[in-house]
């Protein structure tokens, strides 16, 4: 048996991350959330109070150190040794890293360190460009999507349980405009990879998705 590279890519939403963590553990494969290291720069640059800045912000990207410490239950980040597990989830880096991801030299940083990572495999990647460009080798690539309808719905039952106070229909305008950057970026745009499978989990349960991976990780191997 050999430990594949697992590229996991869609729209903001869509149960990658979730999905993903589940089978990784389940299999004993790690689990690398590129989008955690944009929103690690995001947060870094929010920090300093600077204005938008390509130069300043590429300058960053260059010179942070971003760390994962996985436990059981939460995949924890560190910037230069401060932990931004749940900073780098706020509604403020939200709000800004689609403008930072779409920045050239910062994308260069990021993919130089998810190919490092990911290069002895074992590993389930997801992000937007995962399959397209930092692995565009993987042995198995999955595009995973749902209606932008589902998608805010399960991001809006996620946080009405953490107590949050948040609006449907706003939620579904966040989603959708992140998805419009994202796709029409002119750098490595969110798209499906040519030989990546395509799922559609808007009647899937999170049970359905992690075993359907997994048999297709299996079948890899
Ligand atoms: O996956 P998540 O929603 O946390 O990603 C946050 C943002 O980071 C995305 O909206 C996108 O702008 C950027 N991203 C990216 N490429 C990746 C992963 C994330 O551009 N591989």
């Amino acid at each position: 048996m050999r430990k594949i590279v697992v590229a996991i890519d869609g729209p903001a939403g869509a149960g990658k991350s979730t999905i993903a963590k589940l089978v990784a553990g389940e299999i004993g494969y790690a689990y690398i959330d590129t989008g955690a290291m944009y929103r690690s720069v995001t947060w870094k640059w929010l920090q300093t109070g600077k204005e938008f800045s390509e130069e300043f912000i590429s300058e960053l990207a260059n010179t942070m150190v971003i760390e994962f410490r996985p436990e059981a239950n939460v995949n924890r980040v560190f910037v230069d040794g401060q932990e931004v597990t749940s900073a780098i989830r706020s509604a403020e880096v939200t709000a800004n890293v689609s403008r930072v991801a779409a920045i050239g030299p910062v994308r260069e940083a990021m993919v130089a360190q998810q190919r490092r990572m990911g290069d002895v495999g074992g590993v389930l990647m997801d992000g937007r460009d995962i399959g397209t460009v930092v692995f565009p080798n993987a042995e198995l690539k999955v595009f995973l999507t749902a209606t932008v309808e589902e998608r805010a719905m399960r991001r809006y039952k996620e946080l009405v349980a953490k107590g949050e106070k948040v609006e449907l229909e706003q939620l579904k305008e966040d989603i959708a405009l992140r998805d419009k950057q994202d796709s029409e970026r002119a750098i490595s745009p969110l798209r499906q990879a040519e030989d990546a499978l395509y799922l559609d989990t808007s009647d899937m349960s999170i049970e359905q998705v992690v075993a359907k991976l997994k048999e297709l990780v299996q079948e890899r191997e």
